[in-house]
């Protein structure tokens, strides 16, 4: 299908502005890490714009969080019989090690994960292969077999470059996290081809307290007794990267989609609220505690709309929707008599800013454009720069969230509930508890149960 039913209103998107905006993230700025003065040059600029478009209580809001300041890895392998070094990170949060020469292990995960016992890995390095934990458990199996430090491969393109990556705060806090770094895919093939057993490793990193930037700001509603619509993106970037597509894309979005509201010649009857948020790459840092910090406006949060990596010139449009099934389906026929065919994705996920906020029980939508499966290849790398990403791409996207926002801001009653599904809730308290240590139960939920 190439021609949208009805006309798209991408054409109203300012291209011109939308792609200076980006510029002046990506290149005049550059790589924003969390609690970096560049992160706060990013979140300074994005207040000016949003305070341009004449939006209503402007402010950046400081949380705190763990800054990489600098980090450097030497890893070499005995290959062939002399010491040949390959390029290897750190991943962000991670504690670094002495150097030393050591036995390399592999570790297919996460089948062989319950083969690890306590101790069994001490003075060794392992390579992993396949995703670090994301359960609890096998992360403690990892972290109890005490390895001199964890290699990890990610598995899911053979890429020649090593990504930039972060662990969990509250598991380090919680279970302790062993030095962790990247290498890239065809590196290990090689390693693994020429039967390396010895490896040569240092990782030093400076990790400080400070604090990273979340910009606010509204769209007054003319009816404040109902709920509003919050529009989020996040403005920081890992190392290594100017985050073009991950996310400069998301907040040029929401920059343009604030714009277009801010001209309508009426009022919405709902407020829309605007919040780019700092330290999204830590797992939703400054998202977290965000919600924490005004978890007594949880009434006034109606739905969520997270922009995330919006942007890749070939793709899929993917919007994972966590609420009822009305929500999906609104979504999805609204988007598409706008020229945007998606298919929702009913799925919770606690990789994005909208999961505080799920946490919080408020429904959302994530939209996120994919060109491998379920990812893209330029991810936490040097390509996801201005080079590689489409202004049509976030010209469509825009043109189409401009009047579902418009007309969900417009409404007196949605088609949709307010409440979560229960499956979701289950999962989301579990994942909640698991990786950023919040309470298992939902604020909501002790409010009914105070009120029964
Ligand atoms: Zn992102």
């Amino acid at each position: 299908m190439s021609r949208p039913r009805s006309t798209s209103s991408s054409s109203s998107v300012d291209r011109r502005r939308l792609w200076r905006d980006w510029e002046v993230l990506c290149g005049d700025i550059g790589e924003r890490r969390a609690g970096t003065p560049e992160e706060h040059r990013a979140a300074r600029f994005i207040a000016r714009r949003l305070a341009a478009s004449g939006l209503d209580s402007v402010e950046i809001l400081e949380y705190p969080c763990q800054s990489h300041r600098s980090s450097r890895v030497d890893l070499a392998a005995r290959e062939g019989g002399r010491w040949r070094p390959v390029e290897a990170r750190i991943l962000a949060g991670a504690p670094g090690c002495a150097p030393g020469e050591r036995e390399l292990v592999w570790l297919e995960m996460p089948e062989e994960s319950p083969q690890l016992s306590p101790g069994s890995l001490r003075g060794r390095v392992v390579v992993v292969f396949g995703p670090l934990p994301t359960s609890a458990r096998d992360h403690r199996r990892l972290v109890a077999a005490a390895p001199d430090a964890v290699i990890h491969v990610d598995e899911r393109l053979p890429f020649s470059w090593t990504k930039s990556d972060g662990v969990y705060p509250e598991w380090v806090r919680r279970y302790g996290m062993p030095t962790t770094v990247a290498m890239a895919y065809l590196d290990a093939w090689r390693w693994r081809m020429a039967g390396v057993d010895r490896v040569r490793l240092s990782a030093s990193v400076r990790l400080e307290a400070a604090r990273s930037p979340t910009v606010s700001a509204v769209l007054p509603g003319r009816d404040p007794a109902l709920p509003e619509i919050l529009v989020l993106a996040h403005h920081d970037t890992q190392a290594g990267n100017v985050g073009a597509d991950d996310n400069a894309s998301g907040v040029v979005a929401l920059l343009e989609i604030a714009r277009q509201l801010a001209q309508r010649r009426q009022r919405p009857r709902r407020g829309v609220r605007f919040l780019s948020f700092g330290a999204e790459e830590q797992l939703s840092v400054g998202a977290a505690a965000y919600v924490r910090a005004h978890l007594a406006d949880r009434a006034r949060w109606g739905l969520v709309v997270n922009l995330d990596s919006v942007s890749s010139p070939l793709g899929h449009w993917a919007m994972y929707c966590v609420g009822d099934r009305a929500l999906a389906r609104h979504a999805q026929v609204t988007l598409a008599g706008h020229g945007l065919s998606v298919a929702p994705k009913p799925e919770v996920t606690p990789f994005g800013d909208i999961f505080p906020f799920n946490w919080a029980e408020v429904p959302s939508l994530w939209f996120f454009r994919t060109n491998t499966p379920g990812a893209r290849w330029q991810h936490h790398s040097p390509s996801d720069s201005l080079e590689n990403v489409s202004v049509e791409a976030v010209a469509r996207l825009v043109g189409a969230l401009v009047p579902m926002v418009a007309g969900l801001a417009d409404a007196a009653r949605w088609s949709f509930g307010a409440r979560l599904p229960l499956t979701q809730r289950r999962i989301i308290a579990r994942l909640g508890q698991e990786l950023f240590g919040l309470p298992r139960r939902g604020p909501r939920a002790r409010v009914e149960r105070r009120l029964s």
